[in-house]
C-alpha cells in the first residue's frame, strides 16, 4: 500500500503550485504494529519537507509584495540575490532571497541613491523562527544544555543541536530581553535598589564505575 503526500500552494495572485512531499509505503499482508501510521523518522522527514516547500513559496509571495512601492506603486528592481539560512523547529531551510532596491519617490533630493533591503532582515533578524528560539530557551532553562539539545534532536527535525547551540541561544535571548524597552524602564526604576545580576546554570550527570558503587550524581554549576 502506498500513500503519496502532496502540498498545493495557492498564491495571492491566483497561481497554484504543487509539491510532491513524500511517499509512504506500508505492508498490509502480515502487517505488524510498526506498520501502522507514521513512525518518528517519517514524521520528521515529512515535517521538514512541508516546512521547506511552505517557506520557499511564502518567501516568494513576500518578495513580490515587497517589490511594489507602497507609496507610488512602482515595481522595484532586484539589486542582487542572496541565499539565507532559516532555522526553524522543523528543519533548516535555505531560501533564495532577493534584495530589492528601495524606491526614492520619498527622497527627491537623492535620486541616484540606491539602497537595497531584504524582506527577511525585517522578519527574522537572527535567522531563526520565534518558536524555535522559545523552545531552545525554555528547554535550556528547565534542563541542562546537553539534555535540552538531546530532547530537541530526539523529537523535532530541527538542525542538529548541541549544548553550545542552546547556551548561545539562551544568552542571545537574555541579551534581547535586557535590551528591550520594558526591561530598560524597569531597570531604571530599580537601579537604586539592586545592581544588575546575570546568572548561568548548567548541569551534567556523572556516572559511577559499575564495579565500584552503583550510584550516579548530578553536578550543577552556576556562574553569577
Ligand atoms: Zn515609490
Amino acid at each position: 500500500m502506498k500513500f503519496r503526500i502532496k502540498l498545493e500552494t495557492e498564491f495571492g495572485w491566483g497561481e497554484t503550485r504543487s509539491h510532491e512531499i513524500c511517499t509512504v509505503e506500508r505492508q498490509t499482508l502480515d502487517a505488524s504494529s510498526e506498520d501502522l501510521g507514521l513512525c518518528m523518522a517519517e514524521a520528521k522527514s515529512l515535517l521538514k519537507e512541508v516546512q521547506c516547500a511552505l517557506l520557499q513559496d511564502q518567501i516568494e509571495e513576500i518578495r513580490e509584495i515587497e517589490r511594489v512601492c507602497r507609496f507610488c506603486g512602482t515595481y522595484l528592481p532586484v539589486h542582487d540575490r542572496r541565499q539565507r539560512r532559516i532555522d526553524t523547529l522543523f528543519g533548516r531551510v535555505t531560501v533564495d532571497v532577493p534584495r530589492v532596491r528601495m524606491c526614492m519617490c520619498g527622497l527627491p533630493g537623492f535620486p541616484t541613491l540606491r539602497v537595497a533591503r531584504s524582506p527577511l532582515t525585517r522578519l527574522l533578524p537572527d535567522n531563526a523562527t520565534p518558536e524555535l528560539r522559545r523552545l531552545q530557551a525554555e528547554l535550556g532553562a528547565r534542563h541542562s544544555f546537553r539534555e535540552a539539545a538531546r530532547l530537541l534532536n530526539e523529537l523535532t527535525p530541527c538542525a542538529k543541536q548541541n549544548h553550545v547551540t542552546i547556551r548561545n541561544r539562551l544568552a542571545t535571548i537574555a541579551d534581547d530581553l535586557s535590551s528591550s524597552e520594558l526591561i530598560v524602564a524597569t531597570e531604571a526604576n530599580q537601579r537604586s535598589e539592586s545592581p544588575e545580576i546575570t546568572v548561568f546554570l548548567d548541569s551534567a550527570y556523572v556516572r559511577s564505575r559499575p564495579e565500584y558503587q552503583r550510584r550516579n550524581f548530578e553536578v550543577i554549576v552556576g556562574s553569577i
